[in-house]
């Protein structure tokens, strides 16, 4: 079994305050910067299993907060070389320019999420469009809205091959602590749980790549059905039928990924 992408979070916190956040960032307490020595050793450790995905996605949070950003970029694409993408916000369209030159002799992949954040937000994006012509901007939230069906405090009776064929299993896997696990949802859950009680844990979401075996990384990502899947709304309906809200700024309430 291949996963077509691991990300790797180089920071919790972001300067965007995006209702529905799959990421949950607009409710973290944690203030956690990975830093460049930190991410060498991670990227070294990761290397291991450089057979096992197709590319490595740095992001956060807002990933231009963190100040080792240049740093952590150079060092991922030397153990990965050309498979690196970069997602941020830009926000910080001066610090993204600043990075040019590591991202462009680096052959990093740009992705830049579009965001409605102030006035004149489009000529924003259009002025690093131009300082990155081979960027993507991702407008699709600004065009499709949010969605805000994320999690249920109650099971959801959703069946089993559809939890399995969840395409978030092999492309939105997170890397933490030598653990890969299986969504955004289930590697971030603690942001969530610390404003709401949440009846189920992730302990049983992840990965331990110091356990690694090959038919058991196949068993997990093939088979396992964690707890949390069972409380997951995202995947019960096609993409189309979930509801979708306009770009806003959270309140900072649970309710907003929990029902
Ligand atoms: S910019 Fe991205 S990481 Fe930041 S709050 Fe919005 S969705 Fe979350
Ligand atoms: S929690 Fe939801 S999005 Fe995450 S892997 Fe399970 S079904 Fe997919």
């Amino acid at each position: 079994m291949r996963l077509r992408n691991i990300d790797y979070h180089v920071c919790d916190v972001c300067n965007l305050n995006c209702g529905s956040c799959n990421h949950f960032c607009p409710l973290t307490k944690n203030k956690r910067f990975i830093t460049a020595e930190q991410a060498y050793k991670d990227f070294r450790f990761l290397h291991e299993f450089g057979n096992k995905f197709d590319k490595l996605t740095l992001l956060g949070g807002e990933a231009l907060l963190n100040p080792e950003i240049d740093a952590i970029i150079a060092s991922a694409n030397g153990a990965f070389p050309g498979r690196v993408k970069f997602i941020t916000n830009g926000v910080d369209a001066d610090k993204l320019i600043s990075l040019k030159q590591i991202l462009t002799a680096n052959n990093v992949e740009l992705v830049v999420t579009e965001y409605p954040f102030k006035e004149g937000w489009k000529e924003h994006y259009v002025r690093l469009a131009e300082e990155f012509p081979d960027m993507t901007l991702y407008d699709y939230r600004v065009e499709h809205g949010f969605i805000s069906e994320h999690l249920s405090y109650d099971v959801q009776d959703t069946d089993i091959a559809k939890l399995l064929s969840c395409e978030k299993r092999y492309k939105c896997v997170q890397y933490v602590d030598r653990k890969l696990y299986i969504c955004h949802y289930a590697a971030y859950l603690d942001n969530l749980s610390y404003v709401s009680e949440v009846p189920f844990t992730n302990e049983d979401s992840y990965y331990d790549l110091e356990k690694y075996t090959e038919e058991s990384f196949d068993a997990f990502f093939g088979k396992k059905i964690p707890e949390i899947c069972g409380h997951c709304l995202y995947v019960k309906k096609p993409y189309e039928d979930l509801d979708k809200k306009p770009w806003k700024r959270t309140d900072r309430k649970a309710e907003e990924w929990i029902q």
